[in-house]
């Protein structure tokens, strides 16, 4: 790719300050509404890579040995500072990534309660004690850091999947290098200007911007002892088993086809909405949208009806003017999305709504496909099985509670599901027998709070740590037990091989 000398930089930040490399590699940077590139982009080389992992390694021993006292004080000032500065993040978000600028504050906002989390971080990583494990032996344990810690986000969320982590790690006393998504990469700059003024010292959080060689750097750089990692599932196993191979303790979040089984006592137009608010929300472009309704009938063809009924009225625009509906991230993307739909209607599905061709006036080289609704979707199509990861709705007709709970166990991911229903003995069998890792009822895009973690199940995570809560600050410290005896002249037990056992 050539350099447009004239657009603005976007560049890594290192040991506290922006580094760009001088004659480097760049990839461009779009606004999705207009289809304009707007920014290039840093690519990493093996220097940068070395300098930023270097940076992180140094950072390390003086921030875990700073008091828990100054570290928390310091993460309650980002706290605060994100807090008040979240619309800005917002607008940069709606920027480069499309979505419509109140969800782009919604994901801060989420993104925000692990921070609320982090703030409490001494409580969840005393460690424990036992007193008097043997006569004058006492046992504890104390949870440390791991050291240097790799971040690497997709597009989707630029500022709430590196949030996922982030928080939990610095406050546990971690250095981190994050790699952001090439196609949104401004968020995380702007968090790590937002630590240095909140009063984090220079290396803690480092932002590496690159692509695969970036990510084969972290992996392979021996300084880095976790990854943590979120994205489509090829490269989520590719993670994983690199990781692993180099010696890492890694977490790796992949894709997702979440499935919405309504039950026919269900209120149909609480279903109908939140269909449409999962299913279109951020074009689609959630790891926790429903993809796929299974309507169990009778109530397919009513249930279509209020769906469409509603899409009618979808306003789909720039995001900075707030529509309901932004353009999708890229025009690879939207051309994935729309081969998608080609690939349905091949097999036999029947396209309600079609938004394939679909523009704004006035901005048609943004990039655009309007919400699609498909019906009678084959379950041998590629369409159906596979992730689209845009605003294509399909729905699948099934005759029983069973056929329809069967469906979701055959799939290959198990990230979000839910089920609409008035009925608690259903709803209770399907949470318990539904290998899904996260379940709403009645509820369309199950997001735990900060306080209990996220992952799925399956092709969804790679890994047995999930992303914050407990799970997460787990995965970023490593326990160490000690075993402890002070001598007094009367307890002095003498000299004894054989293997210690407790009196
Ligand atoms: P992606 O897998 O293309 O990219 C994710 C990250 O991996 C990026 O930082 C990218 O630079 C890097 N990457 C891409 N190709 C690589 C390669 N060949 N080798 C090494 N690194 C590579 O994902 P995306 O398109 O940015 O994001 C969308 C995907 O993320 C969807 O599949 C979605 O379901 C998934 N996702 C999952 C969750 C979850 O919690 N399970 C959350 C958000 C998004």
């Amino acid at each position: 790719m050539t350099e447009n000398t004239e657009l603005p930089v976007v560049s890594h930040w290192i040991g506290g300050a922006e580094v760009s490399s001088s004659g480097g590699r760049r990839a461009p940077v779009f606004n999705p509404a207009t289809g304009a590139r707007t920014k290039d982009l840093v690519l990493a080389d093996a220097g940068e890579i070395d300098a930023a992992v270097a940076s992180a390694s140094e950072a390390f021993p003086g921030w875990r040995d700073l008091s828990m006292a100054k570290r928390q004080g310091i993460i309650f000032r980002f706290r605060e500072l994100l807090n008040a500065r979240k619309f800005e993040l917002a607008e940069i978000i709606t920027s480069e990534h499309g979505k419509v600028v109140s969800d782009a504050a919604g994901e801060v906002q989420r993104g925000l309660e692990v921070v609320d989390l982090a703030c409490g971080f001494p409580h969840l990583i005393k460690g424990g004690f036992s007193e008097n494990v043997s006569t004058g032996v006492d046992v504890y344990s104390i949870k440390q850091p791991l050291g240097v810690v790799g971040i690497i986000s997709p597009f989707n969320f630029p500022a709430m999947v590196p949030l996922w982590f982030f928080p939990v790690a610095i406050a546990a006393g971690n250095t981190v290098v994050l790699k952001p998504s090439e196609k949104d990469p401004s968020a995380a700059v702007w968090m790590a200007r937002l630590w240095k003024e909140a009063g984090l010292p220079d290396g803690v959080f480092n932002v590496l911007q690159g692509d695969k060689q970036a990510v084969d750097g972290l992996l392979e750089a021996a300084e880095v002892r976790s990854i943590s990692f979120v994205g489509s599932t090829p490269i989520a196993q590719y993670i994983y088993e690199t990781a692993a191979k180099h010696g890492k303790r890694v977490q790796a979040l992949g894709g997702a086809n979440n499935h919405m089984m309504v039950l026919p006592d269900a209120d149909l137009d609480l279903v109908a909405d939140n269909a449409i608010n999962s299913g279109f929300g951020s074009a689609g472009e959630r790891c926790m949208a429903q993809s796929v309704v299974i309507a169990v009938e009778p109530v397919a063809d009513l249930l279509i009806e209020k769906i469409r009924e509603r899409m009618v009225n979808l306003k789909v625009g720039d995001g900075r003017e707030n529509p309901d509906m932004g353009p999708l991230v890229t025009a690879a993307h939207r051309d994935r999305v729309a081969g998608y739909i080609d690939v349905a209607e091949q097999d036999g599905a029947d396209i309600l709504v079609d938004g394939r061709g679909f523009t704004v006036d006035g901005a048609e080289e943004g990039f655009w496909l309007g919400p699609t609704l498909i019906d009678n979707i084959p379950l041998t199509s590629r369409a159906y099985a596979e992730e689209i990861f845009g605003p294509v709705l399909s729905i699948v007709r099934v005759e029983s509670f069973q056929e329809g709970m069967d469906l979701i166990n055959s799939g290959q991911f198990g990230n979000g599901t839910a089920i609409f229903t008035n009925d608690g003995g259903a709803a209770r069998r399907f949470q318990n027998e539904v290998e899904v890792g996260m379940i709403g009822i009645n509820v369309p895009i199950p997001v735990p709070v900060a306080y209990h973690s996220f992952g799925g199940w399956k092709q969804s995570l790679f890994g047995s740590a999930k992303a914050y809560g407990v799970h997460g600050f787990d995965f970023f410290t490593q326990e160490k037990a000690i075993t402890s005896r002070w001598l007094d002249p009367a307890t002095h037990g003498g000299i004894n091989l054989g293997f210690p056992e407790n009196d």
